[in-house]
């Protein structure tokens, strides 16, 4: 059997049994047995679940599944990718501190850097680019991690996680890696380097845009009593956890455990066992879905490529494409059923374009099992300055197809009446 078929589909139940359906434990809180087992769950001395905001018994069998598909000692899920992304960030980064990021960025992972980190005092520092001399120079005593997108989104890059791994474990700082776009099933970060993985599970994962989610999975490799004065919160007694040492008490997981006791637990972005049943059922047939969303990109990508009312394409699948190295090395031969393309006639070309489609969904979202289309310009990335645009990868005519699992002649149909609707 393959690594993920055990992984998605055995359990991991905590007393081994392999449980065909997930039940729903739609409660609150949990039954104690007396005041010991209360006090030893919630001390973290023995596992179980005390109160939903912190753990529940559905979310425990998806946070299993994930780290089991990325090779973590532990997961955490939340309820969207980027209550994920702060999550990870303020679980290494305080006031006065900054980290290193990539400029090619998910929108709101964007925003959320440079305008609202910003005001609680950490500095979010832009690389030039994603090549890990760039961001190697930017990291000094104050940095706490180098976070990248595996794959950028919407840009579409392919970072080289182990040159970048390597500049941040020769600066004594974390590897965060956000491997939405790539799903473990194509990508396990974890294996080239990355000491934490965040997911919005909302995309390929759950694969039907019904259900937001995100997870933290701990690597459970970065050294932090060996960074004690950089990580005072992973390496002194936390006030707030009943003087618990991260690094010292929960070495495997500290990542995971310091985000749900600290941040979880406080601030409650927890996610409904609802929501993790549903997220629980796309994942089990994740691999499947991703066949034929590539088989889709790939023959959409081929009919755009020879199209000449489109002035450029990007995709990953071709070779003259610049990542094109970095895919082979890193996804396996696979790649994501998301393209980028764009028309002569700048923006109003692009918006047209957007207007014009048919079965296309003009929704802001990917990796949905129907196929999506989005005008970052005039949409996720409509908040962004001109030079914004530029730094993240993004032209003013930039369309960004996410390709479902429809027949591909009816898109391709699509695709062509809107594209002499918007080009004359
Ligand atoms: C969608 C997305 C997010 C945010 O996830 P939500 O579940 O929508 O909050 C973060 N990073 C990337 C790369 C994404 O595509």
């Amino acid at each position: 059997m393959h690594d993920e078929t055990i992984a998605i589909h055995a359990g991991y139940e905590a007393d081994g049994t392999r449980a065909v359906a997930v039940p729903i434990y739609m409660t609150v809180a949990n039954d104690f047995i007396d005041a010991e087992h209360a006090n030893s769950i919630m001390d973290l001395a023995i596992p179980g679940f005390h109160y939903n905001r912190i753990n529940n018994p559905t979310n425990d069998v998806l946070e299993k599944r994930i780290a089991a598909l990325e090779g973590g000692t532990a997961a955490l899920v939340v309820a969207s990718g980027m209550a994920a992304v702060s999550y990870a960030i303020l679980t290494v980064a305080t006031t006065g501190s900054n980290f290193v990021v990539a400029p090619q960025l998910y929108g709101a992972t964007y925003t959320y850097f440079a305008h609202v980190l910003s005001t609680l005092g950490i500095e979010a520092r832009f690389a030039a680019d994603d090549q890990a001399a760039s961001m190697g120079r930017l990291i000094d005593d104050k940095t706490r991690c180098i976070f990248v997108e595996s794959i950028g989104n919407p840009a579409g890059n392919v970072v080289d996680l182990e040159s970048v791994a390597d500049v941040a474990h020769r600066a004594g700082v974390p590897f965060i890696v956000d491997n939405t776009v790539a799903t473990p099933m194509m990508l396990k970060p974890l294996l080239h380097g990355a000491d934490v993985v965040v997911h919005s599970l909302t995309k390929f994962i759950g694969g039907h845009g019904t259900t937001l989610g995100g997870a933290i999975v701990d690597g459970g490799t970065f050294p932090w009593s060996e960074h004690a004065e950089r990580f005072p919160m992973f390496n002194q007694p936390e006030t707030a956890f009943h003087d618990v040492v991260f690094s010292r008490d929960f070495p495997e997981r500290p990542f995971v455990v310091r985000a749900r006791s600290i941040q979880l637990r406080n601030t409650g972005a927890t996610l409904s066992p609802f929501n993790s049943f549903q997220l629980l059922q796309g994942l089990e047939t994740l691999a499947i879905r991703l066949e034929r969303h590539e088989a889709n990109a790939r023959a959409i990508a081929a009919y755009l490529a020879r199209d000449p009312r489109v002035e450029w394409v990007a995709f990953a699948g071709f070779p003259d494409n610049p990542y094109y190295p970095l895919v082979e090395k890193y996804l396996k031969g696979h790649v994501p059923s998301i393209i980028t393309f764009g028309l002569s006639g700048g923006y109003e070309a692009g918006l047209a374009f957007f207007d014009s489609v048919k079965l296309f969904k003009r929704l802001l979202n990917l990796g949905d099992a129907k196929s999506l289309v989005i005008h970052p310009a005039s949409t996720t990335h409509r908040q962004l300055s001109e030079s914004e645009l530029v730094a993240a990868g993004i032209r003013p005519e930039t369309i960004r197809l996410s390709i479902g699992l429809e027949h591909v002649d009816d898109l391709i149909d699509d695709i062509d009446q809107a594209l002499s609707a918007a080009v004359h």
